[in-house]
C-alpha cells in the first residue's frame, strides 16, 4: 500500500482524484489538503469527492499531509505550488504537480526541489498526450520549416490559464523536433494587422467554453496539404490515472526531475 496526500482536494482534478485513491486496492489516502480558509476544512475527504466517508479529515496544513503520506499529489494553483514544495521538501516526500500556469520563478522553485526529492512534473498526464508529443516532435522534425505550425486548444470555462500548459509543451516538442527555441518562435492569439507570418512562427490560439475537459490540435501547413494532430480528453479521470500512475512510480525513486516520458519509460535514460 503506498500512502497518497492529495493537496487541492476540493478542485475538480483533487475530486477525481479522491475518488480514484479510495477505489484503488494498492494506494491509501494519508491526507487531503484544501485552502487554508475554506469552509471544507475538518470536513471528510471522501464527502467532499462524492465517493462515500473515508475518516480522512480536510486541512490546509500541505506540511502535515507531507509528514503522513509516502508521496504528494498536487493540482491546485500557482500560488500554493511554492509552500507544497517547501512541505514536500521539509518531509523529503516525494510529489507529483499536476499545476499549470506556472511562472518562471515556480519552475526554479522545481528544479530546487527536485534536488531534494523525487518530483514528477507534467502539464498532462494523460498518456496520449505524452505520446502525442513524441508524434510532433517526429512530424515537425521531418518536415521543417515548411510547415506552418498552430496549436489550437480548448477547455471548459473555468480553466485560468492560458494557453494550456500542455499547449505550450506541444510548442516544446515542435521547436526541439526543429532544433530552435520555443521563445523565439512563438506567437500568441493574433489581432489587427498583423503583417505576413512569419517564416518558422509557432502559433497559439485557446478557446474557452462549457465543460469541455481538453482538446489539442497541432496543425502543421504546407503548400497542397495540411496534417492535423488532434487529442480529445473526455473525462479528468485521465489524468488522475497518469498522476496516480506517476504518484506509484515516484515514490521508488531518488531525488531528480522526472516527467510523464520517464514515467511511461519513453526516456533514454542511463539505469539507476
Ligand atoms: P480547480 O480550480 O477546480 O481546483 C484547484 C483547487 O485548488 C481549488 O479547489 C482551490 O481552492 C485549491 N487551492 C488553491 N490554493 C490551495 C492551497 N494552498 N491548498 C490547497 N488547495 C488549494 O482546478 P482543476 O481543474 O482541478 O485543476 C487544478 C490544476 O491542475 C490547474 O492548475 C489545472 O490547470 C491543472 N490541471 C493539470 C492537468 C495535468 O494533467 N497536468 C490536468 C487538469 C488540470
Amino acid at each position: 500500500m503506498t500512502a497518497v496526500a492529495i493537496l487541492g482536494a476540493a478542485g475538480r482534478m483533487g475530486r477525481t482524484l479522491v475518488e480514484l485513491v479510495a477505489a484503488a486496492d494498492d494506494l491509501t489516502l494519508a491526507a487531503a489538503t484544501v485552502r487554508s480558509d475554506s469552509g471544507w476544512i475538518g470536513h471528510d475527504a471522501g464527502e467532499l469527492a462524492g465517493c462515500g466517508r473515508l475518516d480522512v479529515a480536510l486541512t490546509g496544513d500541505p506540511a502535515g499531509a507531507a509528514a503522513a503520506a509516502e508521496v504528494l499529489i498536487d493540482f491546485t494553483l500557482p500560488a500554493a505550488l511554492e509552500g507544497n514544495l517547501a512541505a514536500a521538501v521539509a518531509a523529503g516526500t516525494p510529489v507529483v504537480i499536476g499545476t499549470t500556469g506556472v511562472d518562471a520563478t515556480g519552475e526554479q522553485a522545481i528544479h530546487r526541489a527536485s534536488a531534494q526529492v523525487p518530483l514528477v512534473y507534467a502539464a498532462n498526464y494523460s498518456s496520449g498526450v505524452t505520446l502525442l508529443r513524441r508524434l510532433v516532435q517526429t512530424a515537425a522534425a521531418a518536415l521543417g520549416d515548411d510547415y506552418d505550425v498552430e496549436i489550437t486548444e480548448a477547455h471548459h470555462r473555468y480553466k485560468r490559464d492560458a494557453p494550456s500548459g500542455t499547449a505550450r509543451a506541444l510548442g516544446e516538442s515542435v521547436a526541439r523536433g526543429r532544433g530552435v527555441r520555443l521563445e523565439d518562435h512563438a506567437i500568441q492569439a493574433r489581432e489587427g494587422i498583423v503583417g505576413e507570418r512569419p517564416a518558422g512562427a509557432i502559433g497559439f490560439q485557446a478557446l474557452r467554453g462549457g465543460d469541455i475537459v481538453g482538446e489539442h490540435t497541432v496543425m502543421l501547413a504546407g503548400d497542397g496539404e495540411r496534417l492535423e494532430l488532434t487529442h480529445r480528453a473526455s473525462s479528468r479521470a485521465t489524468f488522475a490515472r497518469g498522476a496516480l500512475r506517476a504518484a506509484r512510480w515516484a515514490a521508488e525513486r531518488p531525488a531528480g526531475l522526472y516527467d510523464m516520458n520517464d514515467v511511461l519509460g519513453l526516456n533514454d535514460r542511463a539505469p539507476d
